[in-house]
């Protein structure tokens, strides 16, 4: 999609700090970090939030959790804990309407979020 921003960083028209990639998805470091271990697992494909998931997209989700789990594990993070943070839509904060999934790391997150 030729306006969105995710899109240009997966073309790489806009650059980004890419920590993985495969098939289906890319992961960068989030421009403006709010924890020590801050990722955006984006998919490859152009889908605007949880509510454009339709069942082909099934395998991709399940791809996305165990590629952030893998990053979690790989930066030693996976006992203290990490948070994978998905904002669909105004209320949740959404500002980038391209699917994507925060991978938190590296402080204590309270519950609930703000
Ligand atoms: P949202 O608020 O939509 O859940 O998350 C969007 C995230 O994308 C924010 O954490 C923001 O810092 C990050 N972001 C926005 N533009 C860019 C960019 O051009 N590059 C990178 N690496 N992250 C971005
Ligand atoms: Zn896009």
């Amino acid at each position: 999609m030729d306006s969105c921003i995710f899109c240009k960083i997966i073309d790489g028209t806009i650059p980004a700090k890419k920590v993985y990639e495969d098939d289906d998805l890319v992961a960068i470091e989030d421009l403006n970090p709010v924890a020590p271990h801050h990722v955006l697992l984006i998919p490859r494909k152009h889908i605007v939030n949880a509510l454009d998931l339709t069942p082909e997209d099934d395998g991709l989700v399940g791809r996305v959790f165990r590629a952030a789990a893998a990053i979690a594990r790989e930066r030693g993070v996976e006992e203290r804990g990490f948070r994978i943070v998905q904002n669909s839509n105004p209320d949740a904060g959404q500002s980038v309407f391209h699917i994507h999934f925060h991978l938190l790391a590296g402080r204590h997150f309270g519950w609930p979020p703000g």
